[in-house]
C-alpha cells in the first residue's frame, strides 16, 4: 500500500488543532502584537518608582504579567503555526518578529527584580499587609527575595551577563562536534551495504538481530569517540569549571546546590535516589540476565543490551486508540474524563503527519489558550502510548491553568514528567488486564520494563557520574579524557553488573550525551518516573482519597515548590519509600515477564 504524505490544506479539518481559537487571521495577530508593543510603556512607566508605594508595586506587577500572557500568546501561536508547516515563510516571519520583541520586553524590564530588592522584605510584608490585592504576588515576592543572596550588584551582573555567550561556548563547541563536524564512518549492514553512521540509523543499527550488525556499529561508534577525546573532555570539562565557578561568585556552596535551587529540591532528595538505587543493582542485573537467556548468547555484551525482546504489531486506529485510552482513564473519575473528551471534541489534538510538520510529539498552549497536542500518529501501540502521554500533560496544563492566576500556572520541571507517567503506567495496566494475547502482554511488559531500565537506573548512573565529577572538580581535580573516562567505566561497571561483558569503549559514551551540558537534570526523570509510580500504586489500590489527592495536585500548578504539591498527591519524595517502591514495581514486571515465557 502507497501511503502518500499529505500537504497540509489536503488534510481534513476534524483532525488538525484548532489554532482560530486564538487568532482568526495573521492580520489579527499582527493587531496584538502592536498592541503589546506599545504596553511596554505601562511597565516601563514605573522605573524608579516601584516601592514608593503597595499601589505602584500591584500596579507594575500587574502590567507586566499582562504584556508576558500577551507575548506568550503570540509567540506560541506563532510557533505552532510554524510547527503545522515549517517550510512556511510566513510563519517563519511570524517566529522571528515575535522572538525579537521577547528579548525586547526582557532587556526594558530587567530593572524590576533589582530595584525591588534594593529594599528589605519587611518593606514588602508592609505592602502585603496594607494592600489585600497585592498578596496574590506574595509567593512569587518570596521567591524573589529567597534568591537574594545570590544576586550580585548591578555592575557584577552585567559583567556576567556580558560574558554568558562565552561561558556557553564549551556546550556550543560539543554540540557542533557532535552534530555536524564529526565523521561517526561506515558500517556494513544487514544486506551488506556499506553504510555512513550517524546517531539516528545508530539507535537502528543498535537493535538488529544481526549480532555482527550491532556490534560493528558500536565499535564504530566509539571509536570515533575515542579519536576525540581530548577535545570532549576540554569541552566538558570547560562547562564544569564554568559551573563551579559561577557557583562560588553566586555563593553557593556547589553547582548542585545552586542547579537544586530554583526548585527549592532538597538535595537529601538527589542523594536518596543514587543511594536507594545502588542499594538495588542486583534488580538490573536480574534483568541483565533475563536478557542474556533470551537472547541465547554466551555473554551479554553491551551492543546486545538494547535488542527488543518480543515482537508484537497490532493495529490502532486513532479511533480505537482514543476508546483505550478514554478506558483506561476512567479510573481518575468523571471530571478528568470529561476534560479528555474535550480534548478529542473540541479540536486540541493534531493528529496526523503531513508535508513538513515538525516530527515527534508535544503538548503545548498558552494561558488562555486550550492545552494543544502535536502528534505523528501512525496507528501502532507506541502511538497509543504517545497519546496517553501527551493528554497526561495538556489535562495537567488544563488544571493547572484553571486554578491558577496566570503568575502561577506554570509548573516546575521537576513534577513535568509526572502526571504523563501515570497516564501512560494506567494505560499499559488497563490493556494488560484486557488481553489473553501473552504475546501482547510479553511485549507491553518488556516496555515497561525498558522504561525502568532506561528512566531510574540509566538516569541514576548519569546522575551519579555528574555528581562525581562536579565534586572532584570542585575539590580541584583536573578533569582529563583519562580521568573522566576511568570515572565513567567504573559506573558502567557497577550499574550492568559482572555477568554482563562490559566492552571497554564505553568509557567513552559520555561524550555522546548532550545532557551533561545541563548539569543535574536528568535525575528527574528517574524521581518523576518514581513519583508517577507510587500515586498510579496508591490509585490501583483504591487507597482512601488517592484520585482526589492527585487530581488537587494537577491543580496546584506553579503555586507551591514541587516537593510541597507531591505531598498534595501523597507523595513525600524526602522519602526513600519512593524510590524504593518503582523498584519493586520494576521488580514485579520482571517476574510476570517471567512468568508468562
Ligand atoms: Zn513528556
Amino acid at each position: 500500500m502507497e501511503n502518500k504524505i499529505l500537504d497540509r490544506h489536503e488534510v481534513d479539518s476534524i483532525y488538525k488543532w484548532n489554532l482560530q481559537k486564538m487568532y482568526h487571521s495573521f492580520k489579527d495577530w499582527e493587531e496584538d502584537y502592536n498592541n503589546t508593543l506599545k504596553d511596554f510603556e505601562l511597565v516601563k512607566k514605573y522605573k524608579n518608582k516601584i516601592m514608593k508605594s503597595s499601589k505602584n508595586l500591584y500596579n507594575l506587577l500587574e502590567n507586566y504579567f499582562n504584556v508576558s500572557r500577551k507575548i506568550e500568546n503570540l509567540y506560541i501561536y506563532a510557533s505552532m503555526k510554524n510547527d503545522e508547516d515549517t517550510t512556511n515563510n510566513d510563519t517563519q516571519t511570524l517566529k522571528g518578529k515575535i522572538e525579537n520583541l521577547y528579548m525586547s520586553f526582557e532587556e526594558i524590564t530587567s530593572f524590576i527584580v533589582p530595584e525591588i530588592l534594593k529594599n528589605d522584605y519587611s518593606k514588602v510584608e508592609k505592602f502585603l499587609n496594607e494592600n489585600e490585592k497585592l498578596r496574590k504576588y506574595k509567593f512569587f515576592l518570596e521567591e524573589e527575595f529567597r534568591a537574594k543572596k545570590h544576586i550580585l550588584n548591578e555592575n557584577e551582573e552585567k559583567i556576567l551577563s556580558s560574558l554568558s555567550m562565552s561561558l556557553s561556548n564549551a556546550n556550543k563547541t560539543a554540540s557542533y562536534l557532535r552534530n555536524s563536524d564529526m565523521k561517526l564512518g561506515f558500517i556494513t549492514d544487514e544486506n551488506g551495504n556499506n553504510i555512513e553512521l550517524s546517531d539516528s540509523n545508530y539507535n537502528v543499527f543498535i537493535n538488529s538481530k544481526n549480532r555482527e550488525v550491532r556490534k560493528n556499529a558500536f565499535n564504530t561508534m566509539y571509536k570515533s569517540y575515542s579519536n576525540l577525546k581530548n577535545t570532549f573532555a576540554s569541552t566538558l570539562s570547560g562547562h564544569i569549571e564554568t559551573e563551579k565557578a559561577i557557583a562560588k561568585i553566586r555563593n553557593y556552596n556547589s553547582s548542585l546546590e545552586m542547579k537544586l535551587f530554583s526548585g527549592n529540591i532538597p538535595i537529601d532528595v538527589y542523594n536518596n535516589l543514587i543511594e536507594v538505587v545502588n542499594e538495588n543493582l542486583e534488580i538490573l542485573h536480574k534483568y541483565y540476565d533475563l536478557k542474556q537467556k533470551m537472547l541465547d548468547v554466551e555473554e551479554l555484551h553491551l551492543y546486545d543490551v538494547y535488542v527488543n525482546l518480543v515482537e508484537y504489531e497490532e493495529t490502532y486506529s486513532f479511533e480505537k486508540a482514543k476508546k483505550e485510552v478514554i478506558e483506561s482513564l476512567s479510573i481518575l473519575g468523571e471530571d478528568y474524563i470529561k476534560n479528555i473528551n474535550k480534548a478529542f471534541n473540541e479540536n486540541w489534538i493534531d493528529i496526523y503527519e503531513n508535508r513538513g510538520k515538525r516530527s515527534g510529539a508535544y503538548s503545548w498552549g498558552s494561558y488562555d489558550s486550550d492545552p494543544y497536542i502535536l502528534l505523528n500518529y501512525q496507528n501502532r501501540l507506541k502511538d497509543v502510548s504517545t497519546l496517553a502521554h501527551e493528554l497526561g500533560h495538556s489535562i495537567h496544563s488544563y488544571y493547572s491553568k484553571r486554578n491558577n492566576d496566570y503568575h502561577e500556572a506554570n509548573y516546575k520541571i521537576f513534577v513535568a514528567e509526572v502526571a504523563s507517567t501515570v497516564n501512560e503506567l494506567l494505560l499499559c495496566n488497563h490493556m494488560l488486564k484486557n488481553t489473553d494475547n501473552n504475546n501482547k502482554k510479553l511485549f507491553i511488559l518488556n516496555e515497561l520494563m525498558e522504561l525502568f531500565r532506561a528512566t531510574i537506573y540509566r538516569q541514576t548512573m548519569f546522575a551519579e557520574f555528574e555528581q562525581q565529577i562536579h565534586k572532584k572538580c570542585e575539590d580541584g581535580e583536573i578533569l582529563t579524557s583519562e580521568f573522566i573516562s576511568d570515572i565513567y567505566l567504573k559506573l558502567n561497571e557497577k550499574y550492568f553488573g559482572k555477568n554482563v561483558f562490559i566492552d571497554e569503549q564505553i568509557k567513552y559514551e559520555w561524550a555522546r550525551i548532550p545532557h551533561f551540558y545541563t548539569s543535574f537534570y536528568v535525575y528527574q526523570y528517574a524521581t518523576g518516573l518514581s513519583a508517577a509510580c507510587y500515586i498510579v500504586e496508591r490509585i490501583l489500590n483504591n487507597e482512601e482519597n488517592s484520585v482526589k489527592d492527585y487530581l488537587d495536585f494537577l491543580k496546584t500548578g506553579g503555586s507551591d515548590y514541587p516537593i510541597n504539591e507531591l505531598k498534595i498527591a501523597g507523595v513525600d519524595m524526602n522519602d526513600k519509600k519512593v524510590i524504593e517502591s518503582a523498584i519493586k514495581m520494576f521488580d514485579n514486571i520482571i517476574e510476570e515477564f517471567k512468568s508468562l515465557i
